[in-house]
């Protein structure tokens, strides 16, 4: 389930550790007067009401020591827009409404995402001073919250009002119980066989819907290991015969029928072996993110020995060396010979593929990682990775923020991308690694 990210945006000394902190229930950053300093946590899971979401202290991320004041805030705030649902903007009403707030507030208001703007150091119960009030030019839809973070009042207010603008996930209705799975590949690979083999008496609706803008059959079955939805991309040969000849048709139709799956499962002929077209088949889903499983069929037809189904798997993933997290798995569609372990497999990848990983524990595997193999440098500059968060499921997607992208070298990446395999498993799904340059750009 994913919980909403709430970051904390303001200038150096307004308080936004101290906030953090208040919020959290633990001293957990270090607070102190001169600005900028470094603090030890900046995220922590945080809970009102019994709705939890990640709390993010912008202002903890370890600015570059060259960076001036407003590229250290703009970069904060762009951390804060890149990956929070709601941002708390946080002021200081001992300052005033100075011209970096509003800077910050025009940076903020770009991202159309919404905005708490709180204003602290408001001590005395009871008593707002003046200049709260200079606050409202900012022109925030929202009243700000008057804030004391040192005495906790106006944190319930302030925590109300988050909830409000979180959108909490609802819980899992009936439609999304059910797997789409696309069974891709050229031509006679065995897809029509495999889904009549996999549906057998179970099968409970066939919608067949060819001609339409769909153009692929769907095949909805129910059994022991869960809700599935066959999307036939062959369905379709058996009206155009001729045309599915031509290559093109058949890749276009497993683009669409990809478009609408959960996981795709390859299909490729044991007879055979892998051929260029199923390079360009299994590309598709690639591209698209898709999980994905391998499955080499009429297995029964293959002439064996020991070492084939060693042979075969060495070719497969010289030829499709882009999709190694992919599990190959050898079937007779004729036989029935392993069909029904499919099943598990496609529950597995589609589980890989929608699993959220903390940010907590991303972040200990981040340092883990780094503390193994050291990051890349060039001419004495380093490369620093800030910190890293989940940002999306199917495919999970990671967003890694460093002061340098063109020192996160691509053997760098996958070597990230390699411990994150290891620890936390995404077998069968493709997972995308965007990199995000903090602090050196200005007016980006
Ligand atoms: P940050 O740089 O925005 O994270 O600010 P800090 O949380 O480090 O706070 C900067 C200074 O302001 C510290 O000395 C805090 O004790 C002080 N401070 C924070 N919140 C309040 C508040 O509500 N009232 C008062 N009087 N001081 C505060
Ligand atoms: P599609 O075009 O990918 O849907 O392929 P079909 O399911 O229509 O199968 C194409 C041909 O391969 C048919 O003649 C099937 O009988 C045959 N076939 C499918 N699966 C197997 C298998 O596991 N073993 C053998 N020997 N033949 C198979």
């Amino acid at each position: 389930m994913a919980k909403p990210i709430v970051a904390i945006v303001g200038r150096p000394n307004v308080g936004k550790s101290t906030l953090f902190n208040k919020i959290i229930g633990e001293r957990r950053s270090i607070v102190e007067d001169t600005p900028g300093v470094t603090r030890d946590r900046i995220y922590a899971d945080a809970e009102w009401n019994n709705r939890k979401f990640i709390l993010i202290d912008t202002g903890g991320i370890e600015p570059k020591s060259e960076d001036t004041i407003l590229k250290q805030m703009r970069m904060q705030a762009e951390i804060a827009v890149a990956t929070a649902d709601v941002i708390i903007f946080l002021c200081d009403v001992r300052a005033g409404l100075l011209a970096d707030d509003k800077d910050i507030a025009v940076m903020l208001k770009k991202s159309g995402k919404p905005i708490i703007l709180c204003v602290n150091k408001i001590d005395r119960i009871g008593e707002v001073p003046y200049e709260y009030y200079e606050f409202f030019e900012l022109g925030f839809e929202r009243e700000p919250i008057a804030l004391s973070s040192l005495h906790g009042t106006g944190s319930g207010d302030l925590l109300d009002a988050i909830i409000e603008e979180c959108d909490f996930p609802e819980e899992d209705d009936e439609d999304d119980s059910v797997i789409n799975v696309a069974v891709i590949g050229k031509p006679n690979a065995g897809k029509s066989s495999i889904i009549n083999r996999m549906c057998g008496e179970e099968r409970m609706i066939v919608s067949d819907i060819a001609g339409t803008t769909r153009d692929a059959v769907d095949t909805l079955v129910e059994n022991v290991y869960g809700k599935y939805n066959f999307i036939d991309t062959a369905g379709i040969r058996r009206k155009a015969k001729v045309e599915d000849r031509i290559e093109k048709f058949s890749v276009l139709r497993a683009n669409m029928a990809v478009e609408r799956a959960d996981v795709c499962l390859l299909m490729i002929d044991g007879k055979d072996g892998i051929t260029e077209q199923d390079e360009k088949i299994a590309g598709i889903a690639h591209e698209a993110g898709k999980a994905c499983i391998i499955v080499v069929n009429k297995w029964d037809a293959v002439e064996k020995d020991n070492s084939t189904t060693k042979e075969v798997t060495a070719k497969i993933r010289t030829a499709l060396a882009y999709m190694p997290y992919a599990p190959i798995i050898f079937v007779s569609a004729m036989t029935g010979q392993r069909v029904m372990n499919v099943y598990s497999m496609i529950n597995d990848v589609h589980n890989a593929a929608c699993h959220r990983v903390s940010t907590g524990m991303l972040n200990d595997v981040l340092n883990d990682a780094m503390t193994r193999v050291q990051p890349p440098s060039d001419r004495g500059k380093r490369l620093k990775i800030y910190y890293m968060t989940q940002t999306g499921v199917c495919p999970p997607t990671f967003v890694i923020f460093c002061n340098s992208e063109e020192l996160f070298h691509f053997s760098y990446r996958r070597y990230i991308e390699n411990c994150l395999r290891d620890t936390f498993g995404f077998e069968g799904t493709p997972i995308k690694l965007v990199i995000r340059q903090k602090g050196d750009k200005e007016g980006d």
